[in-house]
């Protein structure tokens, strides 16, 4: 590729709204242009590093004998409604009607669509086990996109689908897949985890999500000291109840004014408290209905487990409005004779005397006990405690036979696999023939790779000051030939001789013949990722020399200029 034709569009300024390195460093490369929140042009350099991206996993999907196909990005509402998530998926799923009134969606991803197509395809025993895939885009009309390509809300995705006879086979595929996510991330260069993870939206009993670890992630993975258990934070189970020092002369309960405090920090600082004799009580609706949750004042609710528990499919915080309409205080809401069902993480339990809010302006309750309140009921007492929390640094770790503690990192979830069971062919009645003549219900798993996430996360783990440190597999030429003289003469001459020869012999290289400084080139060489320059200009011609610099180490060379085969063999040696 000639840069003199191509278009580079580095600049030198990031947007005001790129948080992230790897947003601020794929404009400032001229890979990524927003036309709209969470919708992106890939610019060329952008689009050769997705490609890389792509032909990986498509290499490893086929090399796993999964089947690519196509469906459409625009999917009708009858599938959608024929598994029962027309009503219930949210906000995310854009709908849409066409000329004649009918009902659409931008598939958010696949599960319908691809379970009708098996469904009318693959009727009998005989086409099975099946594993099919596409890499297509998706829409998802995110609340908060952001960080570039990372949370966009058009985003191209690998979806594969698997379709087993039984259990044990599909369990059999989900492992394969597992394999091929390995291979795929291990080929991107990736430093990743593969953790258990929530089956979320998409439903079914089992799922692991790959996270490429980096500090700016939006995940939170613990991992144990000990033993090779790695969770989401969202599902690490904490359902062990350290026992906690406290004194059983109990006190018995009073009011005590507490102006205007509402956080644990403030109400626990003024209570001489520590925070985890606070209990906070979240109000929530939960598919409609008011709810309370009591939290420790040193945990964080977990609003995938309370989703799990309650078994919804809409959770939010009650706003000011709807808590006002139920006459409960904000700020100093607390459990005493509240009026709406309770739910309690474990760690309340053990509690002897606590602090919560008194459900009046200004004033929070002391020495509380669980025994002492006057709860609704809501079924058997047993059911009011579960494991809400989010798991935190120090916890013990919950594998089988295990006493090691979790810690904590963040991560960018590139991938997911799940284990489907028969949730979609069950509702959407997708059967199959099996040996004994019988209609069964496929075993089916799904598992996901956002490709555009891929390359930003590969971003944000391999960058230094100067920009982007690609690793070879995914920069967008492995090679660029730097002519330093901006003039056409013979140094320019060499550098073509030198690029041709290389392209020739089929490497991945640009010649950057620009009319620029050798300043502007070898910035723009560093910030887009190029990990191989071979420079050439006046003085070095002279000395009979081209300069190697390699981006990664950062070692600099002086080859013979007249030697294109032992520059070849320094490039062979590296790659
Ligand atoms: P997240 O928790 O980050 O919202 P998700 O769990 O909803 O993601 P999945 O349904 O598991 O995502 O989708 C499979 C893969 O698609 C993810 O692992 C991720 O790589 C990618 N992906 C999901 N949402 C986005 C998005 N908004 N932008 C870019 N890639 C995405
Ligand atoms: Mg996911």
């Amino acid at each position: 590729m000639k840069l003199s034709s191509y278009l580079i569009a580095t600049l030198k300024e990031a947007p005001s709204d790129a948080e992230t390195n790897s947003h601020q460093l794929m404009v400032r490369a001229g890979m990524i242009r927003k036309i709209a929140a969470g919708v992106y042009n890939f610019l060329p350099t952008g689009l050769r590093v997705f490609r890389k991206v792509e032909n990986i996993i498509r290499e490893e999907m086929n090399r796993a004998g999964a089947i690519e196909v196509m469906m459409p990005f625009v999917t009708p509402a009858d599938l959608w409604q024929k598994s029962g998530r027309w009503d219930v998926y949210g906000k995310e799923l854009l709908r849409f009607k066409d000329r004649a009134d009918r009902d659409f969606c931008l598939g958010p991803t696949h599960e319908e669509v691809v379970t009708d197509l098996v469904e009318r395809e693959a009727k009998s025993y005989k086409n099975l086990p099946l594993t099919i895939y596409q890499i297509q885009p998706k829409f998802r009309d995110e609340i908060r996109p952001r960080y570039g390509v990372m949370r966009a809300r058009e985003f191209t995705m690998k979806d594969a689908y698997s379709f087993d006879v039984n259990e044990e086979l599909a369990e059999k595929s989900y492992l394969n897949m597992f394999n091929a996510y390995r291979n795929i991330f291990d080929r991107c260069g990736l430093t990743y985890k593969a953790v258990q993870a929530d089956s979320g939206n998409i439903g079914g009993s089992f799922s692991h999500e790959f996270m490429v670890l980096a500090e700016t992630g939006e995940d939170l993975v613990l991992s144990c000291d000990s033993c090779d258990f790695a969770a989401n934070v969202e599902t690490a189970p904490c359902n062990q109840v350290e026992p906690l020092e406290q004194s059983e002369n109990l006190e018995s309960l009073v009011e005590v004014e507490t102006p205007n405090m509402t956080s644990v920090d403030e109400v626990a600082k003024f209570l001489g408290l520590k925070s985890d004799r606070i209990v906070k009580t979240l109000v929530l609706e939960a598919d409609g209905q008011l709810i309370a949750v009591l939290i420790r004042g040193d945990h964080e609710l977990s609003l995938t487990k309370l989703k799990k528990v309650l078994g919804v499919n809409f959770l939010e915080l009650a706003s000011e409005k709807v808590l006002k309409e139920a006459n409960i205080v904000k700020g100093f809401c607390g459990p005493v004779d509240l009026n709406i069902p309770i739910y309690a993480d474990y760690s309340i339990k053990p509690l002897k005397g606590f602090a919560t809010g008194a459900n009046k302006l200004n004033f929070h309750n002391i020495n509380v006990c669980w025994e002492s309140l006057n709860i609704q009921e809501i079924g058997s007492e047993k059911a009011m405690f579960s494991d809400l929390r989010e798991a935190v640094d120090g916890d013990r770790c919950l594998s089988s036979d295990c006493s090691g503690i979790l810690t904590s990192t963040r991560g960018i979830e590139v991938g997911h696999v799940f284990k489907l069971g028969t949730k979609y062919s069950e509702s959407m009645n997708a059967t199959f023939t099996d040996q004994d003549g019988k209609e069964k219900n496929y075993f089916m798993g799904c598992y996901g790779i956002g490709v555009g996430r891929v390359v930003a996360a590969a971003v944000e783990q391999n960058n230094d000051e100067n920009g982007i440190r690609f690793p070879l597999a995914l920069a967008p030429f492995q090679i660029v030939v730097i002519s330093t003289d901006k003039k056409e003469g013979e140094a320019l001459l060499k550098a073509r001789e030198l690029y041709d020869y290389l392209l020739n012999l089929g490497y991945d290289i640009a010649i950057d013949d620009r009319a620029e400084s050798p300043g502007v080139k070898f910035k723009d060489a560093e910030l887009i990722g190029i990990p191989f320059q071979l420079r050439i200009g006046p003085k070095s011609l002279a000395k009979g020399v081209i300069e190697f610099k390699d981006r990664l180490s950062g070692e600099v060379l002086e080859l013979d200029q007249n030697n294109f085969e032992a520059i070849r063999e320094k490039i062979d040696e590296l790659l």
